[in-house]
């Protein structure tokens, strides 16, 4: 497909290796350039050069494109030049969109600020129960570059893609059958000159849409209202709210408790009494996901068997274990305040909570608030612990534990039939552990062998 012409891979991450391997395999040749590497190269290929440390002037030159990963913004003035050169610049979803072979099935794409990743597998669940042959990634698990790496790889029928901000800029005419923007809350504004231009990066999603192709929006959240005029293809929208009525929508799903039902089409309720899908905010995931697929052709009784069957995502409110009438939740994903506070929410009481760690100087008061009637206690971990044990002092008593040990085996000690022990730190892992995977497996084992 590319044989013996150039491309230029920035930055050897998993995403850009899975690009140049992708590349190699179809006969093209490699540069890649990594400013943070060190000199050992990642691949064994006589087609594959790799050039550590600062970009090599007119690096572009004679190049096909320049394929860039997600972690390097797309603004640095040698791709401008690239560009002006007339060499395209793109990323990896735009590059394992161009190599697609024939018969390969549409993309599905999810973005957002929180959910992606949980919507992107329950879409993935809902799709396979009907369309085996699908593949999901993206910026979750198995990069999009990595379905068809090796030439010979079989069509997909269906792909089911999280998409990050970053990646979404990357994109010029990947096209998206279904697109979805589950919410949009301030993040990433170390990257982003303000709020409207992280919109924007998330809205590009709706570019390469034409006809036949659907949007899917959360209808309760103004930022992503405001950016679905951007969208030029029929709109469904989620929504909590069931006065909610829009004459802007094609149709609505909508959710309360435990149940959702669509608005268009044949008139379905669906029920969502999956533990690995507790709280509001997996409400909307999973409205998310059943318009998605139905939209996508999928019928309404395997949407129904995904949602019952979809297994969740590891430490975001994970069930670990029941023991002695006591549930164990892994929420390690928690990393700030508010994923806490979702966490917090969508429980409904008599939780024993384990929070602390490398806190992010944000106030715990609202947490504290949310945790009004529903939390028994605290045990804190880690270095934010004096912080939190403050907070929570005037509403429920408060042991320090220091370590997630210490923290196992008192909840297990003070905890009685009916209670939730909660693991939802509020804070990064990092004066403890080595990612929050990390604290949420230690804390699964630990849990796990209590006798
Ligand atoms: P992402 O891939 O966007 O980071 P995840 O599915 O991994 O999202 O969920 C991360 C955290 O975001 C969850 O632990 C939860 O606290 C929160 N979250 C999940 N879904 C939603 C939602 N629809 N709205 C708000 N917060 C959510």
């Amino acid at each position: 497909m590319f044989s013996g012409q150039k491309f230029v891979v920035i930055g050897l991450g998993k995403s850009g290796i899975g690009a140049a391997n992708l590349l190699l395999n179809r006969g093209a040749r490699v540069l890649a350039l990594d400013e943070n590497i060190n000199a050992t190269k990642p691949i064994d290929d006589p087609r594959f050069e790799l050039h550590a440390g600062r970009f090599p002037s007119e690096f572009w030159k004679g190049a096909a494109a320049v394929v860039v990963s997600p972690g390097v913004p797309l603004n640095r003035p040698e791709f401008e030049a690239a560009r002006h050169a007339g060499v395209p610049v793109y990323g990896e979803i735009e590059l394992a969109f161009r190599t697609m072979p024939a018969g390969a099935g549409p993309l599905l794409g999810i973005t957002g600020t929180n959910g992606k990743s949980t919507t992107t597998a329950l879409l993935g669940e809902l799709v396979k129960q009907h369309v085996p042959r699908t593949f999901v990634g993206g910026n979750l698990g198995t990069a999009f570059t990595l379905a068809y790496e090796k030439a010979s790889e079989p069509p997909y029928a269906q792909h089911v893609i999280e998409l990050s901000s970053f990646q979404l800029e990357g994109i010029l005419t990947a096209r998206f059958h279904g697109a979805a923007i589950l919410n949009l809350t301030p993040d990433h504004i170390d990257r982003y000159a303000n709020q409207q231009a992280y919109g924007l990066a998330k809205a590009r999603i709706f570019d390469a849409q034409s006809n036949g192709d659907f949007a899917v929006v959360n209808a309760d959240d103004p930022e992503v209202m405001a950016l679905s005029r951007l969208a030029k293809v029929p709109l469904y929208g989620f929504t909590l709210d069931g006065r909610r009525t829009n004459p802007g929508f094609s149709g609505l799903a909508v959710g309360s408790k435990d149940k959702f039902a669509f608005t268009f089409g044949k008139a379905a309720v669906f029920t969502v009494k999956n533990r690995a899908l507790r709280g509001d905010h997996n409400l909307q995931n999973a409205m998310a996901a059943a318009l998605m697929a139905r939209l996508a052709g999928i019928p309404d009784d395997a949407i129904q068997r995904g949602l019952d069957s979809f297994p969740g995502l590891a430490h975001r409110l994970e069930f670990v274990r029941e023991r002695n009438g006591v549930e164990w939740i892994n929420d390690s994903k928690a990393t700030n305040v508010d994923s806490s506070l979702v966490a917090m929410r969508a429980l409904k009481g008599n939780v024993w909570l384990i929070a602390g760690g490398k806190g992010k100087g944000t106030p715990y008061a609202p947490l504290v608030e949310a945790a009004r009637g529903k939390v028994k206690g605290v045990l804190t971990i880690g270095k934010d612990a004096p912080i939190i044990a403050e907070a929570f002092a005037p509403l429920c008593p408060v042991h320090g534990c220091e370590t997630i040990e210490q923290a196992v085996a008192q909840a297990a000690e003070i905890s009685t039939p009916g209670d939730i022990v909660l693991l939802s730190p509020a804070c990064a892992s990092y004066d403890q552990f080595k990612h929050f995977e990390h604290r949420g497996d230690v804390f699964k084992a630990l849990v796990r062998s209590l006798p």
